[in-house]
This record gives C-alpha cells, structure tokens and sequence, in this order.
C-alpha cells in the first residue's frame, strides 16, 4: 500500500473512532462543544484513553525486571521498616528502661534464624550490632564455625527487642507485645530452619507451656501460614552455657542435630 493509501485507511478510522465518541457522548447527554483549541485536547485524551500505545516486549521485560527488583527491595524495607518501629515502639512498659533498641542483625535471605531471650545492657553500653552480648557472641560465632555456617547465612534477634537492665525481667504481658515483631521478621525472612536459644525464645516461637528440656534437642513447627511451617530446634542461650560449661556437651549434640538438618558438614566433633 503506497503513503496515499496509508493516509485514506487513517483518515478512515479516525473517522470512525469520532463517531464511537460523539455516540458516546451523545449517550451521556452531551450535545454541544465549546469552540475552543481545548476540545481537540479534549477528544485527544479520550483517544488515548480508549486505545492505550501498544506495548512492545522489550518495555514489558523491563517493567518485569522493575517489577522483581521492587519487590525485593521491598522485603529488605520490610526488614528496615520493623526496625525502625522498634526505635519508637512504646507498646509495653519496657520502653521505659530500654537503654537501646535492638531490632536484630542480618538480612532477609539469612538459612538460619537465631532467637534469643532479650539482651542485658551492661553498665558501659555494647560496641553496635551487638544482639546477645559481646561474650555470648564470640560463644555463638564459634558455635557456627564449628558447624561450617557463614555468618552472612545467619539472622540474629531476641524476642524482647528492647535492651534492658539487669534490675529489668520481662514478664509475660511485655513477650505478648513484643511478639509481633518477631513474627514479621520470620515472615520476611522465611529461614530455612530457626534455632531458639533460651526459654523465653522457645515458648515465644513455639507457643507451648513446656521447659527447655522437655522442648530441646528435637524438632517443632512454626506455622508460617496456613501451609507452611518452619522446623524449629530449641537449646540453650549462650547466656546459660557461660554460667553452666557443663550444658556445652548438650548443646553441641543440638547444633550437630541442626548441621545434619541443614545439609552442613561440621567442622569440628
Ligand atoms: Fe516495644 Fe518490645 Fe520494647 Fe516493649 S519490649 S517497648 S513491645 S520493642
């Protein structure tokens, strides 16, 4: 079809496409039309708005891209974004004695999701990042050298996510409110496996009335959602093995247990 023959079929159809909206509009009770430049702004929009420009596939694979990356910024936000309500949080009365807060350390791509109880601030405030205390995480950093785990692999958090003083005891209505963050975390995060470590840490995750030892050394669920769950190991916090050295034996045989699960080859026996 040569240029000539291009034009008439254009004309035709813009014709046409006239007619649908003069029908259109003559429908809805417009009779008239200002005599103005506007109108041919006007009929523009409604064109454009009645055939959207075609959309190539190169611009749909690009908006597709676009797409995934928000959405993985989004959970890393997500992560940010529960920390940053923790720094204001003001839901149980702990918020009076917080001398920092403490959201948790890691990122949303982390196999392992570590619980803890909830960190004692000391007299002299923790280097940054702490989240179990500078002892407790040299004991937790060479637990996870042993069982061949990378640190970039592991999430570290407390169920009170407040650091308190050592006057402080949490008491069951401050875990009530402070749980919540916990399980938005597990949501974003979705770990592999999660290990509590402590009491508080394991009746929080698990939602059961049971001691330590009646609860540690095998494996629960955490219900994800309403078809998911998450296999969940129960031990002791570090806290406890630096007072008791005797419980490292128990505790090794837990974290082989967790190795074994999580397809690692232990370092060391
Ligand atoms: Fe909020 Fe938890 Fe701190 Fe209570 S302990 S004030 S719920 S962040």
């Amino acid at each position: 079809m040569d240029d000539m023959g291009n034009m008439h079929k254009g004309t035709i159809n813009f014709l046409h496409q006239l007619r649908t909206v003069l029908a259109y509009h003559n429908e809805i009770g417009i009779e008239s039309y200002p005599k103005d430049s506007h109108v041919s702004t006007f009929l523009d929009l409604e064109f454009q708005a009645q055939a959207p420009a075609p959309v190539s596939k190169a611009t749909t694979q690009v908006q597709t891209r676009k797409e995934s990356e928000q959405i993985s910024k989004k959970s890393l936000v997500t992560l940010s974004n529960i920390a940053g309500e923790v720094a204001v949080c003001h839901a149980c009365e702990l918020h009076k004695s917080r001398m920092y807060p403490v959201a948790g350390r890691g990122n949303d791509a982390a196999r392992l999701m570590i619980v803890g109880d909830w960190l004692v601030g000391g007299e002299g405030a923790f280097p940054p990042g702490q989240t179990f205390g500078v002892a407790q995480e040299q004991m937790l950093n060479r637990m996870l050298t042993a069982i061949n785990l990378p640190q970039v692999d592991v999430f570290i958090t407390n169920v009170i996510k407040c650091a308190i003083p050592e006057s402080c005891q949490p008491q069951a209505n401050h875990v009530l409110s402070c749980s919540s963050f916990l399980r938005r975390q597990i949501s974003v995060i979705k770990p592999e496996v999660i290990c509590t470590m402590g009491m508080i840490a394991a009746r929080a995750v698990l939602d059961r009335p049971h001691s330590l030892s009646q609860l540690r050394g095998k494996f629960h669920d955490y219900a994800l959602d309403g078809e998911h769950s998450i296999p969940v190991l129960t031990t002791y916090h570090p806290t406890y093995l630096l007072r008791n050295p005797e419980m490292k034996v128990a505790t090794w045989t837990d974290l082989q247990t967790l190795a074994k699960r999580m397809g690692l080859q232990p370092v060391a026996t």
